[in-house]
């Protein structure tokens, strides 16, 4: 110890910088009711957390045994676009703690550039980063696959064990656990009951997270 034991803070963008995700579950709730899968808000919150989009999906179809529309992501996205830019919010503490990280930092995520530059600047956080924003759309796979860590460890010239990466969901810290990084899940409990708080928790262990905390302001002593 003593030294710094990281040399880079890679962060996931939906849930660990910006509160993204009350939004994307009631849009996603929303249009899956007009679609004919009626389920409420708080459905989705319980049933989903720390499982990937594409779960979702199928968990989805299984249970209402029919398809869904084909656009039904894109439609999602659409609808997404105009509450994220009347209602979106940093995640509570980030700004201060992105202050007071003196290592250098990025951003990895699964969602395109163009809504990582939205969001970011929508929250007035895209400064903190100097442009070193990574999408899965850089690489071949998404995660749960390691891909975009590995290549936003690359680009910014550091080995993936040097790295450590702020994770709030059970695909991205698998990504990162498999791209060989230490991992600190984020586990916000606002939204979500004791018990699902609790899954959450557990899920995110299950998944490779070294450490789980549920408050930003801790981050900079962590690392
Ligand atoms: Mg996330």
């Amino acid at each position: 110890m003593g030294k710094n034991r990281f040399e880079l803070v890679i962060f996931d963008c939906d849930g660990v910088l910006v509160d993204s995700e009350p939004i994307l579950n009631r849009i996603f709730a929303e249009t899956l009711t007009e679609a004919g899968f009626p389920i409420t808000y708080a459905e989705v919150t319980q049933k989903f957390i720390g499982k990937s989009l594409k779960t979702c999906l199928e968990i989805i179809e299984t249970s209402y045994n029919k398809p869904l529309p084909k656009n039904f992501v894109e439609l999602c996205k659409e609808r997404e676009i105009a509450p994220l830019q009347q209602e979106l919010k940093p995640v509570p503490g980030i700004s201060e703690v992105l202050e007071q990280i003196t290592l250098p930092k990025c951003v990895a995520s699964n969602s395109s550039h163009r809504h990582i530059q939205m969001v970011l600047k929508l929250t007035e956080l895209l400064h903190q980063f100097d442009g070193n924003l990574y999408s899965a759309n850089d690489v071949s796979r998404p995660k749960p696959f390691p891909d975009v860590y590995l290549y936003a460890a690359e680009q910014m010239n550091e080995n993936p064990e040097d790295c450590v990466v702020i994770e709030d969901s059970v695909p991205g810290v698998q990504a990162a656990s498999a791209a060989g990084m230490t991992v600190f899940g984020y586990a916000q409990h606002s939204d979500v009951s004791r018990q699902a708080a609790a899954r959450l928790r557990t899920a995110l262990f299950d998944a490779g997270a070294k450490i789980v905390f549920n408050d930003m302001r801790q981050l900079a002593q962590m690392l």
